[in-house]
């Protein structure tokens, strides 16, 4: 221990690391464990503003939110979004939902009552015929 040249971190140096990079990183830095950091922390009264940031990694639609394009956040996404429509529509179906019929009741909303299908085929028809 003697011939050891690096000095181990003060107490209040890694109260300080906990202050500012929570516990995971104080105890990281100090080399000891963090219920250690925490007991340090509460005998000196010092809390740490770090909060660990929840973020859900990737894959995932939270990430896909925040901007990832990757082929897993896509596809998370898009399952996510198809849960989303899949209440949505569940909700119409129990009679929760006022809709209006018409192209958006037909895509949005699985509706398929006279009005909805023939504004549909209309809006296929329409869109065929700028296509073209
Ligand atoms: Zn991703
Ligand atoms: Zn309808």
């Amino acid at each position: 221990m003697a011939d050891q040249d690096t000095v181990p971190p003060t107490r209040d140096e890694v109260l300080e690391t906990y202050a500012k990079q929570g516990a995971t990183a104080a105890s990281e830095f100090a080399g000891v464990s963090k219920r250690t950091v925490q007991r340090w922390a509460a005998s000196e009264a010092v809390t740490s503003g770090y909060k660990a940031p929840i973020i859900r990694m990737c894959p995932s639609a939270a990430s896909y939110a925040r901007g990832c394009r990757c082929e897993g956040c896509v596809v998370a996404n898009r399952e996510a979004q198809r849960e989303i429509k899949d209440r949505r529509i569940s909700r119409f179906r129990q009679g929760g939902v006022q809709i209006n019929h018409g192209v958006s009741g037909y895509s949005n909303w699985n509706c398929r009552c006279e009005l909805c299908r023939s504004s549909w085929s209309n809006y296929l028809r329409g869109r065929r015929n700028h296509v073209g």
